[in-house]
């Protein structure tokens, strides 16, 4: 049976994201229909049952999950040009204020993490609601201003969000830093904080590490980090965790964050971990 309520969120927060400067995938063609091949063979009662040879194309579909899933991509592609608004300071939880959100980091090339977040996004939101999941994102599109961090909170909160999952990826200024850590509120603020927010961050842990995605090297431990300073995660009455999918200074990451199929892979594991937890 289901558990409680999961809400997952990436905010903008992230002392590593903070301070520097989309689609879903086509499916391949059909392969010929099986009743395209019943209708040229020969009538099935003059075809022995022993000698058939057709395989079989399609396998059963997976059953549908129930659930409000909140996928928050981290920033906005007009925040850099902003920063009169997004400087201005928020509530950020346990008493204290944050700026309104921050452009996020970049790779080495100048690819911008608000550009990998939101194709993410989208590509988990796709993966989500081919199981019949509701999710919601906290930005329409990659081209506005913030929202701001207790902005990004009040959607998960106001969807009753049962995941709120926010995605980011780090800029630490050391090149050979890389790996993935999951981030959720620590000491929790409400109940749903607390076991529902840890189980979360660790089925979102297990999903990309399933994928192959190594976890951090440098921050955390055992790819889960707990942070009172974040403040999407503080203001959220929802289970909720931020994903730093890995360093974007790295080079062999930063690869893998400006591709398509890298973008792919982080959003299938995300999904997974989401559905992990909503099952
Ligand atoms: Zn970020």
């Amino acid at each position: 049976m289901r558990r409680s309520l999961a809400v997952v969120t990436c905010l903008l927060t992230l002392a590593g994201c903070a301070t520097s400067t989309a689609g879903s995938a086509s499916a391949p063609p059909p392969s010929p229909s099986i009743a395209t091949a019943q209708r040229t063979a020969p009538p099935p009662s003059t075809v022995p049952r022993s000698t058939s040879t057709t395989p079989r194309t399609t396998k059963p579909a997976p059953p549908p999950v129930s659930g409000v899933v909140v996928l928050d991509p981290g920033h906005n592609g007009d925040n850099a040009a902003n920063p009169d608004v997004i400087n201005e300071l928020v509530p950020a939880g346990r008493g204290r204020t944050k700026p309104c959100n921050t452009t996020g980091t970049a790779t080495g090339a100048g690819y911008p993490e608000h550009a990998f977040t939101w194709s993410v996004a989208v590509r988990v939101r796709a993966i989500l609601e081919a199981r019949g999941i509701e999710v919601r994102l906290t930005r329409p599109n990659d081209r506005g201003i913030g929202p701001c961090v207790n902005e990004r909170a009040a959607v998960g909160n106001d969807a009753a969000a049962d995941a709120v999952v926010s995605i980011h990826a780090d800029g630490s200024t050391n090149p050979a830093a890389h790996g993935f850590h999951v981030a959720y509120s620590s000491p929790p603020l409400n109940a749903a904080q607390g076991e529902p927010s840890l189980r979360l961050a660790r089925t979102m842990r297990d999903g990309l590490s399933s994928a192959g995605f190594p976890l951090s090297t440098y921050v955390g431990s055992h790819g889960l980090s707990p942070r009172d300073d974040l403040g999407g995660l503080n203001l959220s009455t929802r289970p909720a965790v931020l994903v730093e999918c890995g360093n974007m200074r790295n080079a062999a990451e930063a690869a893998a964050f400006s591709s398509p199929a890298g973008q792919r892979s982080y959003a299938a594991a995300i999904a997974a971990g989401i559905l992990v937890y909503l099952a």
